[in-house]
């Protein structure tokens, strides 16, 4: 009897033990499993990888002029070039370069950044209790709130490199607003600029990361597209420009270009930072992106040209002295 017990309590023992070992080498093989476990959780997004551009593409039928990498299978999503991130291109947002901006403090004094504790947290990654703030702080660390949607998007009245009215030509008012004049101002320049994606909705990130991560698999869709939630595209904030031919839409190229400079010289003017600057890719967590500019208001784009200071790096300074 004692024996038959012990026998049978090993038999299952090692039933139990051959379970864990199995598991444990299906997940260590395919990488995936744990990924995808923690990946889907009911919140849906697990980390940053902010790769806002990689989801441009949002539904878009348009053929981008100079669109430069084209994505494995393009024919599924023509998106605005590198913004829409291959993972060969640095594309906004989409290509992270580290994976921790170090800036887990939310900044809280006077222009908001809208994060908060009040926003609770996700994975690690803060949820931005305050996404209407214009100067929202969206990035790795800081994730826009599942159900935001801007309720003010309009349509500025300037130039894109396709003509179709959908939903990447939106921005919210004050931010259409100051564009409609950044476009004007640079034209008395002879600079002539061409929106390429401005706003993102939330499902629409959501259901191109979830086709990249079934297409390449959520490790390999990490490195190109934004977590849903953590691009700036989604706060109707954010735009990617280019000069009016399309070249180097959202390209390494467009750098160097005259109106990549004109924009570097007086996007602030209007309100307009670029948010991935050159020599900040750690702060960011993203590659240079000349092309993508981010609406502040005037006040504290003027404040980060004359500091040269990233976000990130203005609300911690915020912080520290306020
Ligand atoms: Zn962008």
């Amino acid at each position: 009897m004692k024996r038959k017990r012990g026998r049978l309590g090993l038999a299952s023992i090692a039933v139990v033990l051959a379970a864990a070992l199995l598991l444990i080498f299906y997940t260590k093989d395919t990488g995936k499993l744990g990924d995808m476990i923690n990946g889907w959780l009911p919140s849906g997004q697990t980390e940053a990888g902010h790769a806002g551009e990689a989801g441009q593409g949002g539904g878009n039928s348009t053929v981008q002029p100079g669109a430069p990498s084209a994505q494995p299978d393009s024919s599924a999503i023509p998106e605005p070039a590198g913004d829409s991130g291959t993972g060969l291109s640095p594309s906004d947002g989409d290509q992270p370069v580290s994976s921790d901006s170090g800036q887990g403090a939310e900044p809280t004094s006077k222009p908001s950044s809208g994060a908060g504790q009040a926003g609770g947290s996700e994975n690690g990654m803060a949820v931005i209790a305050q996404p209407e703030s214009i100067a929202a702080l969206v990035n790795k660390q800081n994730k826009l709130p599942e159900d935001y949607n801007p309720n003010d998007l309009v349509y500025p009245d300037v130039r894109f490199i396709f003509t179709e009215k959908v939903d990447k030509r939106k921005l919210r008012k004050e931010a259409a607003e100051a564009l409609e004049q950044l476009f004007a101002g640079a034209e008395q320049d002879d600079i002539y600029l061409a929106g390429v994606s401005a706003y993102r909705s939330h499902s629409t990130q959501k259901a191109l990361f979830e086709r990249y991560v079934k297409r390449d698999g959520l490790e390999k869709a990490r490195t190109y597209s934004a977590y849903p939630g953590t691009s700036e595209h989604e706060t109707g904030l954010a735009i990617d420009v280019a000069g009016s031919d399309g070249k180097c839409a959202a390209a390494d190229c467009f750098g160097g270009t005259k109106e990549a400079k004109w924009l570097a010289g007086h996007a602030f003017e209007y309100g307009f930072i670029i948010r991935y600057p050159k020599g900040k890719e750690d702060i960011t967590g993203y590659q240079y992106e000349p092309w993508h500019l981010r609406y502040v208001g005037a006040d504290i784009a003027k404040d980060i040209q004359e500091s040269g200071d990233t976000l990130e790096e203005y609300f911690d300074a915020v912080q520290v002295t306020g």
